[in-house]
């Protein structure tokens, strides 16, 4: 195919019976249904004035019609922006400005439904949709993908989740993460339409509605963030449930601890996983870690996928680590409305990943740490990540985050803000104790900082280091 129109307007005509979305708690769409609703949105927006390579807007929560919304963009010509539906209005105005968006789809409002209407048929590089990334590290930034971006990615997760090439519409995928973000648009919902199979969408992370859904939908394919994993293995439900139908999984969007990783293969014993390291600039996947080598290498977030290239900038000369580098179809070509921005963060034509890591002979990637989150300690490199995965497995820990903690004298001292697990005292000794010989002692936090409320995190799951790092050195005053 050449497009996800043409994907899915294949699957509306092969297989118009077959369930393409299902939205817990609403309703079922076939694929014939999809492409004929996504049609008349595609009427709908042409007659509100949007005409090929505008931007629209979508701020409708997860369910049906936010995929209607998508492929009704697609099928305009629209590039879609989706919107993370967690901001607060002026972060909405923000995305909204910086687009430049025609249209908008919001919460509770009517889809705009026209004639059906069909666009010329896009190139593989046409401009299909603009994601905003996580905000992690600093203001969201707009990412470009084109259709052969999305199209590359589908590729890309079938090849590292092992799919069977003939899956088709067996495949049934549980989405719990928002579709706003490219793990749950991309690596989930494009790729289940991709093969013709069936998305279950949650419109809200409840997990016991999530392991009562797994049996009932008969869910077979799993993606999800590591907090999920984490939150969901723990949950008292989890035993009685019958989760016999996942047969892939796969986990990612932010760093997994070793110790996780070895529970979700013991949780789901008859199950592949696979690790996927990716970003908002690369439409998703950039590695993927298969199955076979997720239990001795669980800190890898495995090899690059075929069609990208990546290098190391200025790797250190002692460890090999350096800023990891990538380029290839699925890789942005630039910042939405961004020229300072994409002149930073492009070197000779790679994507800087903003991503510490090194790569082992055979091949295998480990991300050490984000750049942003290194800890300097009087001239030692602490990495935040390795620090975390040590903490991971300690007794009494339910969460745990590292960050540097402004020094006068070391410039900079390894910090920990901890979670207690439930029931668990709080214990600082403990924690340093339990350090002592599996890590550097330079390495070991000098500074524990407990904390009842979970850790901050974004949508995507990843823990929101500034906000520590802003609370902490405001306690430190
Ligand atoms: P911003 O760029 O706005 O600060 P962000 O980088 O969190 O936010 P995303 O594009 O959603 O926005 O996230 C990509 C980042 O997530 C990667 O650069 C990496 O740091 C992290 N990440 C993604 N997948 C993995 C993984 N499997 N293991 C470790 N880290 C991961
Ligand atoms: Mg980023």
């Amino acid at each position: 195919p050449q497009s996800l129109v043409h994907v899915l307007r294949q699957h509306a005509e092969s297989t118009p019976d077959a369930e393409a979305i299902v939205e817990v708690g609403g309703s079922r769409i076939s694929y014939a249904d999809l492409w004929r609703r996504a049609s008349r949105v595609a009427g709908g927006l042409k007659e509100a004035g949007v005409t090929s390579g505008d931007r629209a807007a979508i701020l409708t929560p997860a369910g049906n019609d936010w995929v209607v919304a998508f492929f009704g963009c697609l099928l305009a010509g629209a590039v879609a922006v989706p919107i993370n539906t967690r901001f607060a209005e002026p972060e909405v105005q923000y995305v909204l400005d910086d687009s430049g968006a025609r249209f908008v789809f919001r919460a509770g409002e009517p889809l705009p439904d026209g004639e059906p209407y069909l666009a010329p048929d896009p190139q593989l590089d046409t401009l299909a949709a603009i994601f905003y990334t996580s905000g992690t590290t600093g203001a969201p930034k707009g990412a470009l993908t084109t259709h052969e971006g999305f199209l590359s990615n589908c590729e890309n997760m079938i090849r590292g989740l092992s799919l069977p090439a003939d899956v088709g519409a067996d495949l049934r995928t549980l989405i719990s993460v928002p579709l706003f973000h490219v793990t749950g648009c991309n690596s989930q919902l494009l790729v289940t339409i991709y093969t013709g199979g069936t998305s279950v969408i949650l419109p809200a992370l409840d997990l016991g509605v999530l392991l009562e859904t797994i049996p009932y939908e008969r869910i077979n394919f799993l993606v999800t963030v590591p907090a999920v994993y984490q939150l969901l293995i723990g949950h008292p439900q989890f035993v009685d449930t019958d989760t016999s139908p996942v047969r892939w999984i796969g986990y990612g969007g932010a760093p997994i601890a070793p110790d996780l990783v070895h529970r979700i293969k013991a949780a789901f014993p008859q199950a592949v996983v696979a690790n996927g390291f990716g970003m908002t600039e690369s439409a998703s996947l950039m590695t993927t870690l298969p199955d076979r080598y997720a239990a001795e290498h669980a800190d890898s977030v495995g090899f690059v996928v075929p069609v990208d290239d990546i290098a190391l900038h200025e790797p250190d000369p002692d460890t090999g680590v350096g800023e990891l580098l990538v380029k290839g179809p699925n890789v942005t070509a630039s910042y939405w409305n961004k020229p300072e921005q994409t002149a930073a963060a492009f070197l000779d034509g790679w994507l800087r990943t903003g991503d510490l890591a090194r790569v082992d002979p055979s091949g295998l990637v480990y991300i050490v740490d984000r750049a942003k989150d290194l800890i300097n300690r009087g001239g030692e490199n602490v990495y935040s990540f390795e620090v975390e995965n040590a903490l991971a497995a300690a007794p009494g820990i339910g969460e745990v985050a590292v960050v540097g903690v402004p020094d006068e004298v070391m410039g900079e001292k390894v910090g920990a803000v901890v979670v207690p697990a439930p029931g668990s005292a709080e214990d600082p000794a403990a924690i340093v104790a339990y350090l002592q010989g599996k890590i550097a002692d330079f390495k070991i936090p000098q500074y524990i900082q407990y904390r009842r409320e979970p850790l901050p995190r974004n949508p995507g799951g990843k823990v929101v280091k500034p906000a520590l790092r802003a609370e902490l050195g405001d306690k430190e005053k």
